[in-house]
């Protein structure tokens, strides 16, 4: 690679191709199902400009942010593309999300009151309706559903229906049969009281709950990024992230001694231990203490002692010195180690780790 701008610490690079690469996969997958992207929290932190683009030009039309901020700043980068808002909107908001053509997610008897009191004002304009089918956060719950058919929201045009699924990345997880069997009801519900309108329930791992789960469009995020949608399995998609951190310091460790903060490594003398400029305030997160792995070349190193706010140190003593000096880069996500492995090692997700990347990183988009 192209050594990093001598300020940089870490090179963050983004591979397009294998965005656009993912999209076409599940697109492929779900057949006559349309698929829609999910961007948002800035492109899962990997930068909502050149993801969406680079989603558009493979053919997407449909996209989902969760903030009305964020389908602004969606609106002015894609001024055609269909955008939904997870979020919904308020009463407060219900006109921005009409003047910047945004498809609102009407998520309670509130924001259905909204937006037809919108509509009664300014005239037809399309909304998702969401019924809660399992995750207790948003969505029209059972009774609110009842009360939705008994009282009318004639007036409303429905994009689509749509459930959000709490376990799809657990085939074997018994409420992903129960949420499907809700929706359908709540689906059907709907169909007799209002007309026919399209459907949608699948995220990423949704859709490889198989093609009941599919309807009429899905809605994956997380594995257009290359995170695996399918734990426990070969991860069917292509990974899209590299970072790597450059090694500011190097030493030869000549006294037994402790490495870090809270002293949570002894090193022996003769180890060496090489310094790379990523932290936590890079998201490089401080559950990563002492089990984090990194790739000098093909060899796997060994992160020791605690995560500082700009730091990390990694134990290279079994590497031979010429191969290891400073500026020597250290993939800390790549082939070799993708997503998922950091993921486990912090003992958290995919998402968490892709939303968490920092903005000191240089950031360099590949492919498109
Ligand atoms: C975030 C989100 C998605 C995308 O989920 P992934 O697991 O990233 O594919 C889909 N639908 C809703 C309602 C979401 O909040």
């Amino acid at each position: 690679m192209t050594p990093p701008s001598d300020h940089a610490g870490a090179v963050l690079t983004i591979d397009l191709d294998a965005i656009a690469s993912n999209y076409r996969q599940l697109d492929e997958r779900l057949g006559k199902t349309a698929c829609a992207a999910v961007v948002k929290a800035d492109g899962y932190g990997l930068g909502i400009a050149p993801v969406a683009r680079a989603l558009a030009e493979a053919g997407c039309a449909s996209f989902f942010v969760a903030t009305i901020e964020e389908g602004i700043e969606l609106r002015a980068i894609l001024p055609e593309a269909e955008i939904a808002v997870l979020n919904g909107a308020p009463a407060e908001a219900v006109d921005e999300v009409a003047r910047h053509g945004l498809i609102p997610v009407l998520n309670g008897p509130d924001q259905i009151e909204a937006w037809r009191a919108y509509i009664e004002r300014a005239g037809a304009s399309l909304a998702i309706l969401h019924c809660d089918t399992g995750m207790a956060r948003l969505g029209l719950t059972q009774s609110e559903l009842e009360a939705l058919c008994a009282a009318g929201a004639e007036g409303i045009p429905f994009r689509c229906v749509m459930s959000h699924l709490a376990c799809a990345d657990d085939p074997a997880h018994p409420l992903n049969g129960e949420q499907l069997a809700l929706f359908q009801d709540a689906r059907a519900r709907l169909g007799r009281r209002f007309g026919p309108s399209p459907a949608s329930l699948a995220n990423s791992s949704g859709i490889f709950l198989g093609p009941a789960y599919h309807f009429d469009l899905a809605r994956p995020g997380v594995a257009l990024y290359g995170v695996n949608p399918t734990p426990g399995q070969p991860n069917p998609m292509a990974e899209a992230v590299q970072l790597q951190g450059k090694i500011i310091g190097l030493r030869e460790i000549d006294r037994a001694m402790t490495v870090g903060y809270g002293a949570t490594h002894r090193v022996t003398r003769g180890s060496r231990i090489a310094t790379v400029a990523v932290g936590y305030a890079d998201g490089f997160l401080r559950s990563l203490s002492n089990r984090a792995y990194g790739y000098i070349g093909t060899v796997r190193v060994k992160m020791v002692g605690r995560v500082s706010m700009d730091l990390t140190t990694f134990d290279v003593s079994a590497l031979p010195p010429e191969d290891v000096r400073p500026g020597t880069m250290v993939t800390l996500i790549g082939r070799k180690h993708p997503i998922d492995a950091l993921a486990a090692e912090a003992g958290t997700t995919g998402y968490e780790i892709l939303t968490s990347l920092g903005r000191r990183y240089e950031r360099r988009y590949v492919g498109d």
